[in-house]
């Protein structure tokens, strides 16, 4: 039977063992394979005078990344990685690898992202860049075990919607029959409707689709929210629990993923302290005009701006308080000051990993708002509707998953957080 390579130690006397040929050296009398599979590396020797004729034609066979098997004694050895060594009594190649690769997949030869994103089956094999997938996968687990133990229904709501999210140019509008139709930017319409129809708490970790021009490390044309939506609940129970979402996810893989960690070599993870540092927006383009780049209320906090509050604060914080000008039509303005709004950004030192607010559940002055954004209320009639029979006060937030991920491994390109990512010059693979 198969086994893992990790289970090989050298307590073990005997291994079957399937991988992928990760090095090859020949030293004459000896050659080494070293075999790899998802769990680890192991050094397969092959001394040649003590081997079968099939062994010897395998092992010539078994070019770099080559997928083979081989089954043999285990020994125990100081020179070999994990102190121990297999010395194959049968060797078969199952499927063997072209040559030149167009990708060296053990990074002595270094690559381009773009070279590595063509090649992303290859750049994928490597170690290091799994890793960052078992740790994205972590994060979603942790964070979907916490909501659920939250009393959250997970949904899936359309991604084929006939408006838009926010309104503006970031959509992508799509042949559907003889109607017009557009990729969702976002499940927000959707959730808030599931409000209505009395879910209570809902989440749903899936894609969003923004049509956004330009090319940047933070921003993908296709991402993962993770979205909630909380009936009975304003802005600050929101916070609470998106900080202890975020939190969760920290925990979870300090506490489940040290090997990952290891492989990316951080060896300083911190579980980020709850509750995060609340400032107002006020305040934030205050810290931002003294740190030499200049706001005034109304303005949206621009890369440069978020940088340098960011390295004020730095700890992931909130700001809270915003203009309502700056935020999407179903902010729930404050009653007493409608100039601001009861939303909120979570913010990384180094960017904005999600915004949130309470939501506007009050009919005829959701109806208001559209009109004030210039949009037009007969286009969100589906959606307008369930708030004329009987809907809850409600508050939620998005989270960017790739964005908790670039910042939790300190990744400097989002692209590097998603399998195969989606921007202006890249549909393919
Ligand atoms: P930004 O201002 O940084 O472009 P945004 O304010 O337009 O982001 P929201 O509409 O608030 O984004 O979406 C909520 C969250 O979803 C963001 O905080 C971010 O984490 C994530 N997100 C939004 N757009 C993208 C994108 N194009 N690529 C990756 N993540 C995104
Ligand atoms: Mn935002």
């Amino acid at each position: 039977m198969r086994i893992p390579i990790k289970d090989v130690t050298p307590a073990v006397e005997r291994a079957h063992i399937a991988g992928w040929v990760h090095e090859e050296r020949d030293l004459g009398g000896l050659t080494f394979l070293l075999v790899r599979d998802r769990t680890g590396i192991l050094q397969v020797t092959i001394p040649k005078k003590k081997v079968t004729p099939e062994v010897l034609a395998a092992v010539k066979e078994a070019t770099r990344e080559s997928v083979i098997e081989c089954e043999g004694v285990v020994k125990a050895t100081e020179k070999a990685p994990g102190g121990r060594e297999l010395v194959p009594e049968t060797l078969r190649v199952i499927s063997r690898a072209e040559t030149p690769l167009p990708l060296d997949v053990s990074e002595k030869v270094p690559a381009e992202l773009d070279t590595r994103l063509d090649n992303r089956y290859l750049d994928l094999r490597k170690p290091r860049i799994n890793a960052i997938f078992q740790i994205r996968n972590a994060c979603l687990r942790a964070i979907s075990e916490y909501l659920w133990d939250q009393k959250f229904t997970q949904v899936q709501t359309p991604k084929i919607v006939a408006a838009a999210t926010e309104g503006g140019t970031e959509l992508f509008p799509l042949a559907y029959f003889d109607k017009e139709a557009f990729l969702n930017q976002s499940p927000q319409l959707y959730k808030q409707m599931l409000m209505s129809a009395g879910f209570d708490r809902v989440f749903e970790i899936g894609a969003i689709f923004r049509a956004e021009e330009h090319n940047t490390v933070r921003h993908l044309n296709e991402a993962t929210s993770i979205d909630i939506e909380m009936s009975f609940a304003d802005e600050e129970d929101a916070m609470k629990m998106l900080e202890n979402v975020v939190a969760s996810a920290y925990k979870y893989v300090a506490e489940h993923c040290g090997d990952a960690l290891e492989t990316l070599g951080i060896t300083d993870f911190k579980v980020p302290t709850v509750p995060f540092p609340r400032i107002t927006y006020k305040e934030a383009i205050e810290i931002s005009t003294a740190g030499g780049e200049p706001l005034v209320f109304g303005d949206d906090l621009s890369t440069a701006a978020e940088r340098v509050v960011g390295e004020k604060m730095g700890t992931m914080y909130f700001i809270t308080e915003w203009p309502t000008s700056t935020r999407p039509f179903y902010t729930m303005p404050f009653a007493d000051r409608p100039e601001v709004c009861r939303a909120f950004d979570m913010m990384h030192p180094r960017m904005e990993l999600t915004s949130g607010a309470q939501r506007c559940h009050i009919h005829s002055l959701l109806v208001e708002q559209i009109k004030a954004k210039g949009l037009n209320p007969d286009a969100f009639e589906f959606y307008l509707n369930p708030f004329r029979y009987g809907m809850p006060p409600h508050a939620g937030w998005g989270l960017g998953a790739e964005r908790l991920v670039m910042t939790m491994l300190d990744l400097q390109n989002i692209r590097e957080a998603v399998l195969f990512p989606r921007d202006r010059h890249r549909v393919s693979p």
